[in-house]
């Protein structure tokens, strides 16, 4: 397909996902870029910030009394897998010995109890809004192991009656008995990766796994009352094809979820050691990947599914549809969220959590985390403290994700500056991709097209002043 014909395609859908995928733009800008589920980004945090920051923290939240409950958002970490996803860029512990699993628990338990007993006694003004275990696989855990779980969380903290309570699942392995003990426990919103269903593709990366499988799991999600289902795809694996990624685009079409993840493959075999197993030379062409992604667009657009941002997408009736439209969409270690930015108290190995204006990473490897939690101490690894510049900056990139468009006035006034001299040199990086047609920017506003919202990462890095003043991307994957 040429470049024209590319941008043509994705243009005549234009008016139904308001997006359009321009190849020449793409090609120009696709560089390395963060995915902005933080900012700073994670590869900021340093080792200043130690369990002892985390604590004071906590302490100084907790301390904040209100006449009005706060909302908390929590995250659990399960690392385990059973077999490994050539493609994978997780932290996960790959293992067919379910008694680690126990264990695991068991110590997180440890880690809610320390968390809990910073809160002093205050954990009723303190509702949970969002809880999401995600890993790795969650549904490793075998049932008792899971309600365990579940019990830990709702006696150390009171939930909301409408907490959003989600899990990511793998579908192979899992039954419909499984999702509705899962519904039984609580949860209300169900991930469901699939990746691709051609089954050439499904050797190449290791992960075979039928339509029965995935289709049975979805089911059982609507059957169970899940309110939302997402499905994860990938596009840019080997051996994938137009045809065959045609083929599972419309058997995920046809099975409706509310939405679909479609994310781009990064192969960086030197940062992730699973990815060796891909030979280079299975991997599709940078034209056959972007012809995916056109034709990706083109029948999601067909299908009546809009565009969030990023790698989203959602029919218009789903909650992110909705609050996008309200503009009360938001960002988070998750993704996008359709609460109000709050804070995430996280659990598990390498689960990263936020607590007022710091971030903090917890260590990597399970020893690390049971030394720390043997010894009764937090087991952080690193974070990073913000400053009112980073507050700043961080409102400014979720408001470009999230809305695609800045309101100079309006930040102006909730942040008590002179917006456009504060952020001269950003508008004036600006400027080329307001040429390009990627913004449109004037003297009240910058707006996101529908041609630049691909390239969305690119218009909130020239907000980085982080990646400014580094002056390299190289450790990002690509945006495309
Ligand atoms: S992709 Fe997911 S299921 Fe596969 S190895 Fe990685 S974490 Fe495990």
């Amino acid at each position: 397909m040429t470049t024209s014909a590319l941008a043509g395609t994705a243009a005549a859908h234009h008016s139904r996902n308001q997006l359009v995928l321009d190849t020449a733009l793409i090609e120009k800008y696709n560089a390395s870029g963060p995915r902005y589920t933080s900012y700073p980004t994670a590869d900021r945090f340093h080792p200043g910030i130690t369990a002892e920051q985390y604590v004071n923290a906590l302490q100084t939240r907790f301390r904040q009394r209100t006449t009005k409950a706060k909302a908390v958002s929590l995250y659990v970490h399960i690392p385990f897998c059973n077999t490994l996803c050539y493609y994978c860029a997780c932290n996960k512990i790959i293992t067919r010995d379910h008694s680690q699993s126990n264990r695991y628990i068991n110590y997180v338990g440890r880690e809610i109890g320390i968390v809990r007993k910073l809160m002093e006694g205050d954990a009723s003004g303190h509702i949970v809004e969002q809880l999401h275990l995600g890993g790795g696989t969650p549904t490793f855990l075998a049932h008792a192991e899971m309600t365990k779980l579940m019990s830990m969380l709702r006696d150390a903290f009171t939930f909301s009656p409408e907490a959003e309570i989600s899990i990511e699942v793998d579908p192979r392995k899992v039954s419909a008995d499984t999702i509705a003990f899962l519904g039984r426990l609580g949860f209300n919103r169900i991930s469901v990766g699939i990746q691709d269903f051609d089954p050439l593709v499904q050797q190449a990366v290791n992960r075979i796994q039928t339509e029965a499988e995935t289709m049975t799991v979805i089911e059982a999600a609507r059957a169970n009352g899940f309110v939302s289902v997402n499905a994860d795809l990938i596009y840019g694996l080997p051996r994938q094809t137009v045809a065959g990624f045609a083929q599972t685009l419309d058997k995920v079409i046809a099975a409706s979820p509310d939405r679909i993840a479609l994310y781009s493959y990064a192969h960086v075999p030197h940062l992730f050691k699973p990815q060796r197993s891909i030979q280079f030379d299975t991997l599709p062409s940078a034209q056959t990947k972007l012809a995916i992604l056109a034709l990706a667009i083109d029948k999601l657009g067909e299908a009546g599914y809009v565009y969030i941002g990023m790698d989203h997408f959602a029919k218009p009736t789903d909650e992110l549809a909705v609050a996008q439209t309200e503009h009360k969409l938001h960002r988070n270690f998750q993704g996008y969220s359709t609460r109000p930015d709050c804070d995430m108290l996280a659990f598990g190995v390498s689960a990263i959590g936020k607590v007022g204006a710091a971030y903090v990473a917890n260590v990597k490897t399970l020893d690390e985390y049971y030394t720390h939690l043997d010894a009764g101490t937090l087991p952080v690894m690193r974070g990073v403290e913000l400053d009112a510049d980073d507050l700043l900056r961080r409102d400014v990139i979720q408001k470009l994700m999230c809305d695609f468009e800045l309101d100079f006035a309006a930040l102006g006034k909730q942040y008590q500056i002179p917006f456009k001299t504060y952020f001269a040199p950003d508008l004036a990086a600006l400027a080329p991709l307001a040429a390009d047609g990627l913004v449109e920017l004037d003297d009240h506003s910058v707006r996101v097209t529908p041609r630049g919202r691909l390239l969305v990462r690119t218009v909130a890095m020239q907000f980085d002043k982080y990646l400014r003043e580094a002056k390299s991307t190289a450790k990002y994957s690509k945006v495309i």
